[in-house]
């Protein structure tokens, strides 16, 4: 259980905290249908600001609002930070090509990767602008490619080349390709490192972080977000705790849409719709050495960026991720995070084919099933791809409200810069 002592905030086991506030959980009452039925009953209290979610986007977002001296409270479902898309992705600082141009994922691509770079460089995060290619292997994928060439560049980022194939070979003696686009900008980080500097940096400006805790619900009532909390896993159906807030910012990620449903006075005309598209990564074992210097991408595919060759910065290499759409996914699901995340070893049947076009020399057997992501999208198969959506009161109406949805990639790339404007529109 959550409580605070003081200006400090602190966790007691449930026990713990019966024996300091008497059996508050006996008189608990049951949340229906997302509002809680006797609130009044619960223990509760008053904090400024509460952040929903530490992945790499809430702890941004958390150590952005901390250091502009708000009080912060973070609070995640599961036992520390960063343990869903956060650590499932390919780890890889985008340029911003593949974006619509005034997009959201155009502008917090490029601004993020700016201020990323820069706090890597600041506090020594594990990084490097290895650079990236991205390859046409026939002469039909030549227009797509020109067609990322000028979006990176009405994008802004500077330094794209295009490169005809045996100069693109000629750096990676491995690849074979007819044409590929230079992109210097692109790197990789040690993504773990960079949330566990943010929480330091949060926790150094007084935020408190509170694991184990799952949000039930809300309520928006006297314009104070009301949330209900409870232990992860010990009643999930039941509040525990009431916070009462200015600020709420629902970066619940996979969840972000099925806890915005559980908010009452929220209008579900603005909750988007929810995809989920599962990708998987395979590593390459029994390398002497990693074939490729620069990061290798073929022309994207409907629902991800194509099974690219990613390198982390030990010179492990994995390739990934597909694209495998989940159906039939309730709310309560994704609410829940039951997603399954086992790698099917029959995909590498997929995969062979689809690198050895840019990668002939691939040797059968050497492919291993890796790790797996979900991707938070906010449209289907066959639809067009959709932007970030950050909704505050002018969209939703309901004051001290930000929810954040569809995250998918470029989100590790952007997070500071989604802090940042985070910051900016919704402090006052
Ligand atoms: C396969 C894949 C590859 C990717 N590759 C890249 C890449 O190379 N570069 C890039 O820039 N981006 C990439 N991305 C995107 C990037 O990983 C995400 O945009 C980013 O991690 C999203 O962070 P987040 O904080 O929004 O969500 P998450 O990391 O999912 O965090 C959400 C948190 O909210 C918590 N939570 C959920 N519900 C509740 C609740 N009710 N109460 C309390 N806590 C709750 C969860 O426990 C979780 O910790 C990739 C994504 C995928 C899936």
């Amino acid at each position: 259980m959550l409580a605070r002592q003081g200006r400090k905030w602190m966790r007691f086991s449930t026990e713990t905290w019966k024996s300091v506030n008497g059996d508050a959980t006996n008189s608990r009452r049951r949340i229906v249908r997302g509002v809680s039925s006797g609130a009044e009953t619960l223990a509760k209290e008053r904090v400024d600001t509460v952040v929903i979610g530490a992945g790499v986007v809430g702890l941004a977002v958390a150590r952005e609002l901390s250091l502009r001296g708000r009080e912060v409270l973070i609070l995640d479902a599961a036992s520390s930070f960063g343990t869903v898309t956060s650590s499932r992705n390919s780890e890889v600082v985008h340029a911003g090509i593949y974006y619509q141009p005034n997009s959201l994922k155009a502008k917090f691509c490029i601004r993020g990767r700016e201020l990323l770079y820069r706090y890597c460089s600041e506090y020594e995060i594990p990084h490097n602008k290895i650079g990236k290619l991205i390859v046409a292997t026939g002469s039909s994928e030549i227009p797509k490619l020109d067609l990322l060439m000028h979006l990176g560049t009405q994008n802004g980022v500077s330094g794209l080349r295009m490169l005809e194939g045996f100069e693109a070979m000629r750096m990676e003696p491995q690849l074979r390709c007819v044409k590929a686009l230079l992109s210097p900008e692109s790197g990789i980080l040690d993504t773990h490192s960079f949330m566990l500097s943010l929480v330091g940096e949060a926790e150094n400006n007084h935020a408190t972080f509170s694991y184990n805790t799952v949000v039930l619900n809300g309520r928006v009532d006297d314009k104070k977000m009301h949330l209900f909390v409870a232990e992860t896993g010990q009643c999930e159906a039941e509040a525990q705790f009431e916070l009462i807030t200015n600020l709420v910012v629902n970066s619940a990620g996979l969840g972000a849409q099925a806890l915005a449903k559980r908010f009452h006075g929220l209008d579900h005309r603005f909750i988007p719709s929810s995809h989920y598209a599962r990708g998987c990564y395979f590593t390459l074992s029994g390398a002497k050495s990693p074939p490729f210097s620069k990061l290798v991408y073929p022309i994207p595919e409907e629902g991800g960026l194509g099974v690219h060759v990613t390198l982390d910065l030990n010179g492990l290499v994995k390739f990934g991720p597909d694209v495998e759409w989940i159906e039939c996914t309730d709310d309560q699901s994704s609410f829940l995070n039951k997603f399954d995340y086992r790698v099917n070893p029959q995909r590498a049947e997929k995969f062979y084919p689809e690198i050895r076009k840019y990668y002939p020399d691939l040797k059968d057997g050497t492919l291993e099933p890796g790790y797996s992501g979900i991707r938070p999208k906010l449209t289907g198969p066959k639809q067009p791809t959709s932007d970030f959506v950050i909704q505050g009161e002018e969209t939703h109406g309901v004051p001290g409200l930000v929810n954040l949805f569809g995250i998918e990639s470029p989100g590790l790339t952007s997070s500071l810069a989604i802090a940042e404007h985070i910051a900016n529109k919704f402090l006052r």
